[in-house]
């Protein structure tokens, strides 16, 4: 049986980075109970917040969020219902996969999430040097935040000596 129905629906996805962005979620409702799958998603995948509680996790998977709750899966940001249909498809295949493996996964049942931009943004150099490709230190903080940026990006993290306690910091904050 599979985990997600075969169609979806798309609704307008809100985008507070970057205006200029796609502004659609695909929502996919689910065949089965999703929330015994959490715990091995939460072992495996880049996990951005998982509340075992509610149960909802997302997850960040080939550049886009992914939200799987107990009755659905939503997976955005998507510019249109064909690009829409191809993410579902992959994200589906991915759920899959993970469940078929779960004998040999180890679930992970504590709550995550990541750190505040604030609190990332407080252990960058604060130079706004731009070497990262962002403006600013607080806009590649606020990437970090949502694992749309790697911290090895910010190179005078790396290559400064004065900044690698900071980036032993970081290194810890966002394992
Ligand atoms: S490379 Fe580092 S120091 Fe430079 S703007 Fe980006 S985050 Fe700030």
């Amino acid at each position: 049986m599979s985990l997600l129905a075969p169609h979806f629906k798309l609704e307008p996805a809100s985008c507070y980075v970057d205006a200029r962005c796609p502004r659609y979620k695909v929502v996919v409702p689910a065949e089965v109970d999703l929330a015994p799958l959490l715990p091995y998603l939460n072992a495996v995948a880049k996990v951005i917040y998982y509340d075992p509680g509610e149960p909802a996790l997302v997850f960040k998977f080939e550049g886009l969020k992914v939200a799987v709750r107990r009755d659905n899966v939503q997976i955005g940001p998507v510019p249109d219902a064909e690009v829409g249909r191809r993410a579902k498809e992959r994200v589906e295949e991915f759920l899959e996969r993970v469940w078929a493996r779960k004998e040999n996964i180890s679930p992970r049942y504590e709550p995550r999430s990541l750190p505040p931009p604030l609190e990332i943004y407080r252990r960058l150099p604060g130079t706004n040097c731009g070497r990262c490709g962002e403006l600013t230190c607080m806009a590649f903080a606020v990437k970090l935040a949502s694992l749309e940026a790697e911290l090895s990006d910010c190179v005078p993290l790396y290559e400064t000596p004065e900044f690698e306690e900071k980036r032993r910091e970081l290194e810890a904050l966002l394992a």
